[in-house]
């Protein structure tokens, strides 16, 4: 089968931009520029692998936004973006892919219908690229004044991803000698004809403060709230401790599961996978598979955090209740709290955690095992185009 291959240029050190850590590294709505860069082609259909392209430099930045997805080591880029690209391309030549797409990590907003046709283009084109036409007026400017007005007739406005047949473009880059600025630049300078497609005004490359506000405002203008709720309950046998949010908490009994029984990892798993509309913990982890026997519970939660990342989405909030009579939790709230905040990289005032008894009644009221309600509150991205 054709692969094809989205190539992630994230080694720039944005120098245009102030802060403490390059543009690709900068917080948008919560997650790293680059992580939603990336997350668009990692959960695209027609994008078989993600390789990325990075500064040694940016590592620790680069483990941070990108720890919990399932991606190949990056490759180490060059000092120019043509040289980091080809590092890029050089890397991949092992997987023979049929078609690549590279696309600037600065450019967190790519809808998946532009990936679709730059994809497809390639089909009867050797290079594609997605642009939008000028719109505007176009003056030459001199020391302040206007020295010509240009003709905008034919004229676009390139973007990335920028697709390929990979053996075309491979074999461009190894020629060039020049330093251009785009990889369809590349592909004119060898003679192969790049197809124009329709771009995005949303695909916005990150320059300045304002480009990250702009695209922060269009996201939250763009995301919708979708809640899901989760429920689950565990029985109670001999042991001496619970885990409950990962945390052991002493008692004289233990909480029986398949896994680790941790009842609260389990509800807000079902909770995230609830707002996702992405089935349940046991359809993704069935209890009747061995893998899963003991297993940490954190897997769980962090497989539901991994598909909301995939789909460009963030949490908002996590609300539980832990419905027993013992043992009390009210001791451990805190660390239960710091801990489930941990594993989903938020703060603790987005988490809370309540306790309740049922007076007595029912399975709870007699002892006989723990059960926890939770509700997840997500935005994501608004359905249809992104
Ligand atoms: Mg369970």
């Amino acid at each position: 089968m054709d692969t094809t291959i989205a190539l992630i240029v994230a080694a720039g050190r944005g120098r245009r931009l102030p802060g403490d850590r390059p543009k690709q590294y900068r917080q948008l709505a919560g997650n790293p520029v680059l992580r939603w860069s990336v997350g668009s082609f990692l959960a695209h259909p027609s994008i078989d692998r993600v390789h990325i392209v990075f500064n040694r430099e940016d590592e620790a930045l680069y483990s941070e936004a990108l720890a919990d997805f399932d991606l190949p080591s990056p490759v180490e880029g060059g000092a120019t973006r043509q040289a980091s690209v080809r590092s890029g391309l050089a890397a991949i030549a092992a997987l023979s892919p049929a078609k690549v797409l590279i696309h600037d990590g600065a450019r967190p907003i790519v809808p998946p219908a532009l990936i679709e046709r730059v994809v497809a283009a390639l089909d009867d084109s050797p290079a594609a690229i997605p642009a939008l036409p000028v719109n505007d007026t176009l003056k030459r400017g001199s020391g302040g004044v206007i020295s010509e007005t240009v003709d905008r007739a034919g004229l676009w406005r390139a973007q990335t991803p920028q697709g390929f047949r990979f053996d075309a473009i491979f074999e461009a880059h190894m020629a060039a000698t020049s330093d251009l600025t785009d990889d369809a630049a590349v592909a004119e300078a060898a003679g192969i004809p790049v197809t124009l497609v329709d771009g995005a005004e949303e695909n916005i490359k990150i320059t300045s403060e304002d480009d990250l506000t702009r695209v922060g405002r269009w996201l939250a203008a763009a995301s919708e709230t979708c809640v899901g709720s989760g429920f689950d309950v565990h029985r109670f046998g001999p042991g001496d401790n619970v885990r409950l949010a990962g945390v052991s908490i002493p008692h004289d009994q233990s909480l029986i599961g398949h896994s680790d029984a941790d009842v609260v990892l389990h509800a807000v798993t079902d909770a995230i996978l609830g707002a996702l509309g992405a089935g349940d913990i046991g359809e993704h982890f069935p209890p009747s598979d061995p893998a899963w026997r003991d297993a940490d519970s954190r897997q769980f939660l962090l497989h539901a955090v991994e598909l909301m990342a995939a789909r460009n989405g963030r949490i908002a909030h996590i609300d539980v209740t832990v419905i027993c009579e013992r043992p009390k939790l009210a001791p451990h709230r805190a660390a239960m709290v710091a801990s489930l905040a941990g594993m989903l990289g938020l703060t603790a005032d987005r988490v809370s955690l309540k306790a309740t008894t049922t007076e007595g009644l029912g399975f709870t009221g007699r002892g006989e095992g723990i059960a926890v309600q939770a509700t997840a509150t997500l935005a994501l991205p608004a359905s249809g185009d992104f």
